[in-house]
C-alpha cells in the first residue's frame, strides 16, 4: 500500500471500509505529513491535532457499530473563513486573531455529520481579498510545485495543502475566483458550485451575492463525493436553494455516456492577447481531448467578458464595505488598546486590525455606495451584471459547457505583483464572470509548463448543471492521465 497520505479521498474511504486501515492510522499520517512538510509549504494557520485524533476515534467507534457516514474518518482541511467552535477563524486578518466562533458554518456540520476529521484551518488572503495568498497575515503559503511561487488565492493554503497531500480534501470559497484559481495553480480539482447550491450560513461574509463555498481535492471522483456532502437547502441561509441533491458520482462514474452529445462552447474572448502561450496550448489540448472523448466543440462569443472585471471590482468591495462594518474592535477579535473615545476605537481597531488590501476595498466599496455615487457605480454595475449573466444564458442555449483556461498565467514569483494590485485584478478575467452569473465552474489539471507548473481548464456550466462539469472533468482526468506530482 502507498504512503497513507498519498491516498484520494474516496479511495481512503474504501480502506477504511473494508478495514485495511482506521481512521487514527490515517489522520496521525496526516499529521506527520504535515509536521514533515509545513516548513515549506505552510498552508494552514491553525491545526487542531488532539481534536483531529479525538474525532478519528469517534468515527472508528461509528464505524465498527455500522454508523459510518459518507465521510468517516476522513481527514479534512478547511479555509479559515469557515466558522468553527473548535479551532479559531481568523480569515488570514489580524482583526479576528484568537476569535473562536459560537457555532460551527452549516457546510461544516455537514461535513462533521457525515463523520469528516478536521485537521485543521488553512491560510488564505485576508477575508478571501486576493488572488495569490499573499494578503495573509500569518504567513503566505509557497506553492508545493516551486519554493517562491505563489498559490494562487485566496484560497491557497487550502489547494496547497490539498497539493501537499497535508490533508485527503479541503473546503474554499469561490467569490471570483478562490476555488479554482489556487486549484489551477497547485495542479488539483476546485469546484465553484452554482449561487445557492451549497449554504453559505457560517462562511464568513465577503461579497455576499457572489461568495459560494466549494470543495478542493486531488481528483474529479472525490469533487463529486465532497459537493455530494456539502449541498442542499439550509433554512439558515435565504439563498439557498431548496431542490434536491443528486448523486453527483453518478455524474463522474458514467461520464463516457454523459458526455457524448454535449457540445462544449470556446468563447473567442477568453483567449485573448494576455494568455500565456504555455497555457494557451494546454487548454486547446484539453479541449481537443473532451472531443475526442465524444464531445462536439463549438466557437461561441460573451460579448460582455470585457466589463467583467470593473463590474466585480465595483460590486465585490461594495458588499465587502458594508459586510465588514461589524468588525468594529467591541464585538470580535481585536481591540486597539489606547483609544481616547468609541469613535477613536473603531478607527484605531480597524487600523491596525485590517491590512492594506482590505483597507482598499472598504475605502473603493464605501464610495462606490455613498450618495451621490450609487447610481453611477453600484447600480450601474449592477445593470452590467444583468448583460453578463445574459451572455452565459444565450451561449447555454447552443452548449453545455463553456472550456477555457481559469488563469492567464501559471504560478508567479511571491512578491512580483504585490505593488500592482490592478495587474492581479485583472488575471481574475476568466473566473469572475462565474460569479456574476451565478453558475458553476470547475477548474481540472490539464498539464504542466515547462518549468513543471501547473495548468488548469475551465469548464463552466448552466445554473445546477454541477454534474456536466464533473462528467467533462473525470474525461479530461481520465484521458490525459496526468501523473506528476510535485516534488517535496
Ligand atoms: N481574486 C478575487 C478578489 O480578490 C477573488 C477572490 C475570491 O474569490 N474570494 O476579489
Amino acid at each position: 500500500m502507498n504512503a497513507l497520505h498519498t491516498l484520494g479521498l474516496a479511495e481512503a474511504l474504501n480502506l477504511l471500509e473494508s478495514g485495511e486501515v482506521n481512521a487514527v492510522e490515517l489522520t496521525r499520517a496526516h499529521l506527520d505529513r504535515i509536521e514533515a512538510v509545513e516548513g515549506r509549504v505552510k498552508a494552514y494557520i491553525s491545526v487542531g491535532a488532539d481534536q483531529a485524533l479525538a474525532a478519528a476515534e469517534r468515527a472508528d467507534a461509528d464505524r465498527r457499530a455500522g454508523r459510518a457516514g459518507l465521510l468517516c474518518g476522513a481527514p479534512i482541511g478547511l479555509k479559515d473563513l469557515l466558522c468553527t467552535t473548535e479551532l479559531p477563524t481568523t480569515c488570514g486578518s489580524r482583526i479576528l486573531e484568537n476569535f473562536v466562533a459560537p457555532y460551527n458554518a452549516t457546510a461544516v456540520e455537514k461535513l462533521l455529520a457525515q463523520g469528516a476529521v478536521i485537521l485543521g484551518k488553512q491560510a488564505m488572503d485576508e477575508f478571501a481579498m486576493g488572488s495569490a495568498s499573499e494578503h495573509c497575515a500569518f504567513g503566505v503559503p509557497e506553492n508545493p510545485w516551486m519554493p517562491g511561487r505563489v498559490c494562487g488565492g485566496s484560497s491557497g493554503g487550502s489547494a496547497a495543502a490539498v497539493a501537499a497531500d497535508e490533508c485527503l480534501a479541503a473546503l474554499g470559497s469561490d467569490t471570483g475566483g478562490s476555488v479554482r484559481q489556487p486549484a489551477s495553480l497547485c495542479g488539483v480539482v476546485g469546484l465553484k458550485p452554482t449561487y445557492g447550491r451549497v449554504s453559505r450560513y457560517g462562511l464568513v461574509a465577503f461579497a455576499s451575492s457572489l461568495d459560494q463555498i466549494g470543495p478542493i481535492t486531488k481528483n474529479v471522483a472525490d469533487c463529486a463525493l465532497l459537493l455530494e456532502a456539502i449541498a442542499g437547502f439550509d433554512p439558515k441561509d435565504s439563498t439557498s436553494v431548496n431542490r434536491p441533491v443528486p448523486r453527483y458520482r453518478d455524474a463522474v462514474e458514467h461520464w463516457g455516456k454523459r458526455l457524448a452529445g454535449m457540445t462544449v462552447g470556446v468563447p473567442k474572448e477568453y483567449f485573448g492577447e494576455a494568455l500565456d502561450a504555455e497555457v494557451e496550448r494546454a487548454v486547446r489540448e484539453g479541449i481537443r481531448v473532451l472531443q475526442e472523448a465524444g464531445a462536439k466543440v463549438v466557437d461561441i462569443s460573451l460579448p460582455h467578458t470585457e466589463y467583467c472585471v470593473a463590474v466585480y471590482y465595483l460590486i465585490a468591495p461594495a458588499e465587502a464595505s458594508s459586510n465588514l462594518a461589524r468588525f468594529d474592535g467591541v464585538r470580535y477579535g481585536f481591540r486597539a488598546q489606547d483609544a481616547e473615545d468609541l469613535i477613536g476605537l473603531y478607527r484605531k481597531s480597524r487600523a491596525q486590525g485590517f491590512g492594506d488590501e482590505v483597507k482598499r476595498r472598504i475605502l473603493i466599496g464605501t464610495y462606490a455606495l455613498s450618495a451621490g455615487y450609487y447610481d453611477a457605480y453600484y447600480k450601474k454595475a449592477s445593470q452590467v451584471r444583468t448583460l453578463i449573466r445574459d451572455d452565459f444564458t444565450k451561449a447555454f442555449q447552443t452548449c453545455d459547457l463553456i472550456a477555457s483556461p481559469t488563469c492567464p498565467r501559471t504560478a508567479w514569483p511571491i512578491g512580483e505583483q504585490q505593488d500592482d494590485p490592478l495587474a492581479v485584478y485583472l488575471s481574475d478575467i476568466l473566473t469572475i464572470s462565474a460569479n456574476l452569473a451565478g453558475i458553476p465552474g470547475i477548474s481540472v489539471p490539464c498539464g504542466l509548463s515547462g518549468e513543471n507548473l501547473p495548468i488548469g481548464l475551465q469548464l463552466q456550466a448552466a445554473h445546477f448543471n454541477e454534474e456536466a462539469l464533473l462528467s467533462a472533468g473525470q474525461a479530461l482526468e481520465s484521458s490525459l492521465k496526468l501523473t506528476a506530482k510535485p516534488n517535496l
